[in-house]
């Protein structure tokens, strides 16, 4: 069986997730299309030789009779609208981070989809489907390092736009350690604390970079976070979990290993999208098949929730330079697993 999918925001993301569902993976095709600009929408699936319907707007595409789930790719502020219709019509969706640009919007799609009974769905957090942190978790899961006491991570981008600001360092950046590390420690984040070193030479006036986030979960375990994203070298992402008797780190994305001009050396990534380009694959073929068996087990619209409460208590840190409670509600028994 095939799953027919539409999708909404035939931006960046969304071109990419056409062709993936289309042309990449397994049990799906791509019947339905829209974009703000309509004209853009046909041109994205004329240059990937694909024949899909062409909708006024996202309501037509999640109303579509040939529509069977809905990928959300269109800009942030648009999210929860869509969601929403989507979850009213009772059809599976998949939408790219954020869930919704507020925590009261998340709590606003948590709601409709409990009220609905399933789980209908998916927040684009990919980073639990990256080989390395899958590794890592096993690892941890397996008790070799004992419990995990310290995290030490970092989030290095090589540089960043104009228009990037201090608190896009937390709901742009830090979102995806937000969210992979409740989801590596199976834990919940109590508190958070942001500190800032000396100014990067090479940040823009406005931004304050690096930035280093401390959190404190529930279990106790202390991470710390860096966040610099004018490091000029690369982009590079940290992860090192210390535990009772031994300690546990991502691996380094593969690379050859050079013997040139008198020295041993890796080449390290420089686009975030080389880094988890596997990962986008390997989280639309779970959709996919998770949306065919009928069950649901991504990330879910509590971690979109939760994700969004944490961003909210990171830029309160990082205005008043206090520790910031967060402050999430008992996790509804609808998203055990
Ligand atoms: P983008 O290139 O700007 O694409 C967004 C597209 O959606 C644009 O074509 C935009 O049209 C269109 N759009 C905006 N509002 C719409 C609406 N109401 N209905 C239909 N289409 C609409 O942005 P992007 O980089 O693809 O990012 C899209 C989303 O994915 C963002 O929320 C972003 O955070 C997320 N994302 C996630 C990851 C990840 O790692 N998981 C990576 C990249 C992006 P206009 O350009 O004409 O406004």
């Amino acid at each position: 069986m095939s799953l027919n999918i539409g999708v909404i925001g035939t931006g960046a993301i969304g071109q990419d997730h056409i062709r993936r569902c289309s042309k990449v993976l397994q049990g799906s095709r791509v019947v339905a299309v829209t974009d703000i600009n309509r004209e853009h929408a046909t041109k994205v699936i004329r240059d990937l030789g694909i024949e899909a319907n062409v909708y006024a707007d996202g309501y037509e595409v999640i109303n579509a009779k040939e529509v069977d789930a809905v990928l959300v790719t269109s800009w942030g502020p648009s999210h929860e609208e869509f969601v929403l219709a989507a979850v009213a019509a009772g059809k599976y969706v998949f939408c790219e981070k954020p869930l919704a640009v507020t925590a009261e919007g998340c709590k606003r799609i948590v709601e409709a989809e409990a009220a609905q009974g399933k789980r209908l769905v998916q927040v684009g957090f990919m980073r639990p489907y990256d080989q390395g942190y899958r590794a890592l978790k096993d690892v941890i899961t397996s008790g070799k390092i004992g419990d995990p006491l310290m995290l030490h991570c970092a989030h290095r981008n090589p540089r960043v736009g104009e228009n990037y600001t201090t608190s896009m360092a937390i709901t742009d950046t830090l979102i995806h350690e937000i969210d992979v590390l409740r989801w590596l420690l199976d834990d919940d984040y109590v508190s958070v604390q942001v500190v800032f070193p000396r100014k990067a030479k090479h940040a823009k006036a406005h931004l304050r970079d690096p930035q280093v986030v401390l959190f404190e979960t529930v279990k106790g375990t202390r991470i710390d976070v860096e966040i610099f994203v004018n490091c000029q070298y690369g982009y590079d992402i940290q992860c090192e979990v210390v535990g009772d008797i031994g300690i546990a780190k991502l691996p380094e994305p593969s690379s050859v290993l050079l013997r040139s001009e008198a020295r041993l050396s890796h080449e390290i990534l420089t686009d975030w999208k080389d880094r988890f380009i596997d990962a986008y694959d390997v989280e639309l073929q779970a959709f996919i098949n998770d949306v065919l068996a009928e069950k649901l087990t991504g990330p879910s619209a509590w971690d979109g929730f939760a994700a969004a409460v944490t961003a909210d208590a990171c830029i309160a840190a990082q205005e008043n330079g206090e520790i910031v409670p967060v402050s999430l509600p008992q996790r509804p028994a609808f998203y055990n697993k």
